[in-house]
């Protein structure tokens, strides 16, 4: 069996093992750290940065930040909260979410995790409001990128488990967008059956299953019944 030790977690002691990250450590120990881009069974990019704590005073990503003996981790503290709504906000605003009529209402992580640190509205910064065009062009599926967050798991779905780089990042800085390696998504060897097509891969609601919508009605989806990560914690002062 592998050697353990432990280090500190927002004061509770939490056991890892050599190359866990403080993520898998604290999701092992049963405590949540909020994240968005990170998600089972694919490999963690450290993107989104909303799982960002400080060890030992100094911020990094727990997703990919291996664990280490003895350190002191801060997640739940007013700095490392308001950080993670600032980071939730900019998603809001540099995408369009019409959080109302979209189909992922109730089972969003965006729209839950915002809920989770207590912003239910978010005018802090102006909203870029992009157009993107939708690709309806699949007999099965629709991307719709106005909503997308850039997670990347998609991506990594795709690429890693599905072996078919179907999805993949275009542009760079503010144009930085999900595109298909194709014309449009028809012009693809994407399938329903796809891991990425999956409505547990696109924690928002681009990736859409034709003829699948809101399958579950809205108040009884998953986030309308349950937080993200249970207990919710850190409502806006
Ligand atoms: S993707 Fe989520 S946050 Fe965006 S509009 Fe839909 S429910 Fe709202
Ligand atoms: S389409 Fe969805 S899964 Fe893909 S990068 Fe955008 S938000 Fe993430």
């Amino acid at each position: 069996m592998a050697e353990t030790f432990t280090f500190s977690l927002d004061g509770g002691k939490i056991s890892a093992h050599p190359g866990q990250s403080i993520m898998e450590a604290a999701d092992a120990a049963g405590v949540y750290i909020p994240r968005l881009c990170d998600t089972e069974g694919l490999k963690p990019q450290g993107s989104c940065r909303v799982c960002v704590v400080k060890m030992n005073g100094r911020t990094v990503a727990a997703c990919t930040q291996p664990a280490k003996a003895d350190s002191v981790v801060e997640s739940e503290t007013p700095e490392i909260l308001g950080y993670r709504r600032d980071l939730v906000r900019m998603l809001f605003h540099e995408g369009n979410h019409l959080c109302p009529i979209c189909e992922a209402s109730g089972r969003c992580e965006l729209q839950a995790m915002a809920y989770r640190l207590g912003i239910t509205q978010s005018t802090k910064y102006p909203y870029l409001q992009p157009v993107r065009p939708v690709d309806a062009s699949h007999p099965d599926i629709v991307l719709d990128t106005n909503r997308c967050i850039l997670c990347g798991r998609c991506i990594r779905a795709s690429r890693d488990i599905d072996g078919k780089n179907v999805f993949e990042y275009v542009g760079r800085g503010i144009h930085k967008k999900v595109g298909v390696n194709g014309d449009n998504l028809a012009d693809t060897n994407v399938s329903i059956d796809d891991r990425a097509i999956h409505l547990d891969i696109c924690p928002v609601g681009c990736i859409i299953q034709k003829g699948r919508g809101f399958f579950t009605p809205i108040g009884k989806r998953q986030f309308d019944l349950a937080p993200i990560g249970g207990e919710e914690k850190g409502h806006e002062e």
